[in-house]
């Protein structure tokens, strides 16, 4: 069978080349995809689940296309200095010394909740999630060699990258779009206490000071590596010295990603990466998110609607259904009428595609659904564009309609093929949960329990009182609680 990715040439905005291109996978049938994964020192925030959300779909769309993919995204758990500059202290250390904790129980602690937040908004997990502390050896050997190349300098224990130097014979500020002149002009030293040559240079390898807990040796000194070094390490060990696709925050294209590209290049003499992908930032209410002005939410909030920006809960599946409706590229405005909007939306197509059981078929078909489905494919090959794939979804709920009301007629083939697209699109791709499935699934398990109520009572009629208490006993640890009462047994679920 010819895999769909034959027929579907995905055209990907390279944030590099500042164009669509079409993607030509290094490996035929093969793509390495890395993503920059959150720094575990606090709650994920709702615009990182943005974030990482567009590449969920996007990891989705390629594997439903046949793609074998390799999605890494990493958890960073040492290395990421306050305020992105090269001074200051690490933010997981920094967070471990305020609330007088070890740093591993601030990584494990946010670690966690990040796990749990987006398995409530349903994402896959990537194929590798690797973390910075569990790569100390691969980052020293980085940095030996870029030292080995001249474009980096050890002073005190510390070892800074040479932008000046690297600038001689590379670009630095190709994917910003920056040059090192402006840099120069626009950058000040804070607080001139820096071992840097140039301002614009950045750590690779910082000494730490006698307080600083988390530390590893390396040839310089006992420290801790620079923050940009660790995607270079993981992304280089996993998926090679050149992959397909790296995504990331808006906010990460400087300096994070520019240094990415820097150190790759001064390592293995060429670009890392062939298609770089930016997601869009979210904002509140028209404006941006800050926890000062209560403009502020956490993703967990939504499903307990116990914030005041919001009137209600939201479900996990509503919630991504709205930030799904804004293209990754744009901005999404969060606001709670937006919410409401996307609620009343994501009903009505659940309940279209509930109601598609019930649809009478005929000889032939008024509705052109080989066109719709071809529609669907293109809107997601034109740069992952899932707001004109849910308007193609809602012309579907439209078709379901008229063949309700019998103005349109469709065949069993076509009502097929409407059927496995609706559940590609809305489950596979968009990785949304139907709620009424959820509630056949309790359907499914009330009938379950309801037989091994009968059971008992036949057991107990048999006076096999054992078998009787084994079945309340091992349900009951299984958090099904069986309640005996005048009017028969009901249960209950924990
Ligand atoms: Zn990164």
């Amino acid at each position: 069978m010819t895999p769909l990715y034959q027929n579907n040439p995905i055209k990907i905005y390279n944030s590099l080349s500042g164009e669509k291109e079409i993607l030509k996978p290094i490996n035929e049938g093969h793509i390495g995809m890395y993503v920059c994964g959150p720094t575990v020192y606090s709650n994920v925030h709702l615009g990182n689940v943005r974030t990482f959300m567009s590449f969920d779909v996007v990891f989705r769309y390629l594997k439903h296309l046949g793609y074998k993919v390799r999605f890494v995204r990493n958890i960073t758990d040492a290395g990421h200095l306050e305020n992105d500059a090269d001074q200051g202290e690490d933010r997981i250390a920094k967070k471990a010394r305020l609330e007088q904790i070890e740093p591993m129980e601030v990584v494990q602690r946010y670690t966690v909740d990040f796990h749990n937040i987006l398995n409530k908004f349903n994402f896959l997990p990537p194929s590798i999630e690797p973390t910075a502390t569990g790569h100390i050896i691969e980052q020293i050997e980085i940095i030996k060699s870029i030292l080995e190349k001249g474009l980096a300098y050890v002073v005190n224990g510390s070892v800074y990258f040479d932008v000046l130097e690297y600038n001689k014979t590379k670009k630095y500020g190709i994917l910003s779009k920056r040059n090192v002149e402006d840099l120069i002009h626009n950058t000040r030293e804070l607080d001139g206490q820096s071992d840097k040559k140039n301002p614009q240079d950045f750590a690779l390898w910082k000494k730490a000071e006698p307080q600083h807990i988390m530390r590893w040796p390396s040839p310089w000194s006992d420290g801790f590596p620079g923050w940009h070094l660790e995607c270079t390490a993981m992304s280089t060990k996993y998926l090679g010295e050149q992959f397909d696709i790296h995504g990331g925050g808006m906010d990460l294209k400087f300096p994070h990603h520019e240094c990415e590209i820097a150190q790759a290049e001064a390592c293995n003499g060429h670009a890392p990466v062939n298609y770089w992908m930016h997601a869009n930032m979210l904002i509140m209410n028209g404006k941006k998110m800050a926890k000062s002005t209560g403009n502020y939410i956490l993703p967990n909030e939504i499903f307990t609607g116990d914030n005041k920006n919001i009137t209600k809960s939201f479900s996990a599946s509503v919630a991504r259904f709205f930030m799904l409706q804004a293209h990754y590229r744009s901005i999404l405005d969060f606001t709670n009428s937006g919410l409401l909007a996307s609620e009343k939306g994501f009903n009505r197509l659940m309940e279209a595609v509930n109601s598609l059981k019930d649809i009478k078929t005929d000889q032939n078909s008024t509705i052109n659904i080989k066109s719709w489905q071809q529609k669907c494919y293109e809107a997601m090959n034109d740069d992952f564009n899932t707001p004109i794939l849910i308007a193609h979804l809602f012309d579907a709920v439209k078709f379901i309609n008229q063949l309700k009301e019998t103005t349109e007629s469709i065949s069993n083939e076509d009502l097929n093929i409407l059927q496995q697209t609706m559940h590609i699109f809305i489950n596979d791709v968009l990785g949304l949960e139907n709620v009424s499935e959820a509630s056949n699934d309790s359907d499914k398990l009330s009938g379950a329990v309801e037989l091994l109520i009968r059971l008992r009572q036949e057991a107990r009629a048999n006076k096999d009182f054992a078998l009787s208490d084994k079945i309340r006993d091992e349900l009951a640890a299984a958090g099904i609680q069986l309640q005996d009462g005048k009017d028969g047994t009901t249960f209950s679920v924990n």
